[in-house]
């Protein structure tokens, strides 16, 4: 099976090389978490309360989300486009109001199991290779260890909590969203907080996952070692290479 799972917390750098290993091996990339921000975004629009869980997981099954490549006009730095049926909410989905509330709204069992189930049929169907599909990066909180469990390759990228307040309090001063950096550490400690002690599907590295500190190294020397990986354990190379080297500044999906 072609398909590599990215686990992390927030801000370790996950779809930044993720992106360019989907890119690289030509495998599709996909960022989970996208899924469950939407899902926190229906509600505060709805003006559901994130405890109420059993709406919170109604609203969940019924969503219509769909993730896809950037069309031609929305070449505005982001990896992929995110539907709540016909309405664009990319960006949106990115606020700090969806911040502090995705991960209550991810501790929900339902929303867990909605989700999951969907993000499995996508690992299975483009890890398989089946239809011409080439492969699959997958990143999220629990992919190696719940959604696709036997992703022959599994990473868990790690960083120190202040350098991933760092870099999403860089991210969030470039899109123009005043944030004191203070609150941002805080709200990523809770954040950290929650997805590591839920009783679904807590954060943590895979059995058998490559554990990778991103702090102190550029994004290409990280997706080196994660392409050298392929290599050794899918068999796979890079189809193409040649980007210019950055330091981690927050996702390209993140501006
Ligand atoms: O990756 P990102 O920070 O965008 O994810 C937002 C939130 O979605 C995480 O804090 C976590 O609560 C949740 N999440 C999850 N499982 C995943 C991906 C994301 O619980 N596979």
């Amino acid at each position: 099976m072609n398909a590599i799972a990215i686990d992390g917390p927030a801000a370790s750098g996950k779809s930044t090389v993720g992106f360019k290993v989907g890119r690289s091996l030509d495998f599709l990339f996909f960022d989970t978490g996208v899924m469950y921000r939407a899902v926190a975004w229906a509600i505060l629009d709805k003006g559901i309360s994130s405890a109420d869980s059993e709406v919170v997981g109604r609203v969940a099954g019924a969503l219509p989300i769909s993730v896809n490549a950037p069309s031609r006009g929305e070449s505005d730095g982001r990896q992929a486009t995110i539907r709540i049926g016909e309405l664009d909410v990319t960006w949106s989905i990115r606020s700090r109001q969806v911040d502090s509330i995705v991960s209550v709204v991810a501790a929900n069992g339902k929303v867990r199991q909605e989700l999951s189930r969907k993000q499995r049929l996508i690992g299975l169907e483009h890890g398989s290779g089946a239809g011409g599909k080439s492969g699959i990066v997958m990143a999220g909180r629990d992919i190696g260890t719940v959604v696709l469990p036997e992703a022959p390759l599994k990473i868990y990228l790690e960083a120190p909590l202040e350098e991933r307040s760092r870099r999403r309090f860089r991210e969030l001063s470039e899109r123009g969203k005043a944030a004191n950096f203070t609150d941002v550490q805080e709200d990523m400690l809770l954040r950290d907080k929650i997805d590591s002690e839920r009783a679904v599907a807590p954060l943590r590295p895979a059995p058998g996952a490559h554990r990778i500190q991103t702090q102190g190294k550029t994004v290409q020397e990280v997706v080196g070692r994660i392409l050298a990986l392929a290599e050794e354990v899918l068999g796979v190379g890079p189809v193409s290479t040649g980007d210019e080297d950055v330091p981690f500044e927050g996702s390209p999906g993140n501006h």
